[in-house]
């Protein structure tokens, strides 16, 4: 694989479809942990001039996905920092508890990683469902009695339906945001939950670290998407949810979380395939 291979550029915004963008920024990438030598060392941030959004300008092929996912990071792995990660993945599932009156139901955790927030939920009392792009992921947390498939969200059709989605930094790194929320949509009961968290690129941290020069999320390899709260809301609303709870996540640096609830009248564009 050729450098100029590796990713796929985006013909149009991928939130909104629109054409119109400028450069926000060019960064390195080459000292991101999982960077490899076939892989561009830079990578290249368009603003959307119709909607704001900030997105790379391209997205990884398959193969230099699985390039990028022949590394890992060994904290994705289930059982690592077992008793740090309970902590905060608590915290997570106590911020779903508070608007779920009945505190149980089905609980889909997509990209589940370490999987603490798996356990962390079954341990609260919801009956949970893993998905992870990564085999062994998938291996060890059917070992430890968890349902779990390698599978894309998107291709993703279980038979019942789910009172709570969760996507912890998730969505940031997936090519095309919008087909996720809209599947999600499909999979959530009526007034089902989805939680989400990410990056805040509207925080007055995020602009400090920029403006410093240390905001490290201009060089995450493994991110095509700079959301802040402004644009997910109005995305979510395009999606058919309603945003609910804004919090500040203790997961990862300059992190937001938001929960959502899933809305019934979702206003379908017909024009709209995205
Ligand atoms: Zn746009």
């Amino acid at each position: 694989m050729e450098q100029a291979d590796a990713r796929i550029a985006y013909k149009t915004c991928p939130l909104c479809d629109g054409t119109d963008s400028i450069e926000e920024c060019v960064a390195d990438c080459s000292h991101h942990p999982l960077y490899r030598h076939e892989l561009p060392k830079a990578q290249r941030w368009l603003r959307c001039r119709q909607c704001d959004h900030v997105y790379v300008d391209g997205y990884f092929s398959k193969e230099a996905q699985d390039l990028l996912f022949s590394g890992g990071h060994a904290y994705q792995t289930p059982g690592q920092e077992i008793e740090n990660t309970r902590y905060i993945s608590a915290r997570m599932v106590e911020v779903v508890c508070e608007l779920l009156p009945a505190s149980t139901g089905r609980w889909l955790d997509i990209g589940f990683g370490n999987g603490s927030l798996m356990t962390t939920a079954a341990e609260f009392g919801f009956q949970v469902v893993g998905l992870d792009m990564r085999e062994s992921n998938i291996k060890l947390m059917r070992e430890y009695g968890f349902e779990a498939h390698a599978i894309e969200f998107e291709k993703y059709k279980p038979n019942e339906l789910f009172d709570v989605i969760s996507m912890a930094d998730v969505l940031e790194h997936m090519p095309f945001p919008k087909v996720a929320l809209r599947h999600a949509h499909e999979l959530l009961r009526e007034d089902g939950l989805l939680f989400l968290s990410m990056p805040n690129s509207d925080s007055f941290l995020w602009s400090f670290l920029s403006q410093k020069k240390i905001n490290p999320y201009w060089g995450e390899l493994e991110h095509y998407h700079n959301f802040g709260r402004r644009r997910l809301y109005s995305l979510l609303e395009e999606c058919g949810f309603k945003p609910l709870r804004y919090g500040v996540s203790t997961r990862y640096r300059a992190c937001m979380e938001v929960v959502a609830q899933q809305a019934l009248d979702l206003e379908v564009d017909a024009n709209d395939q995205s």
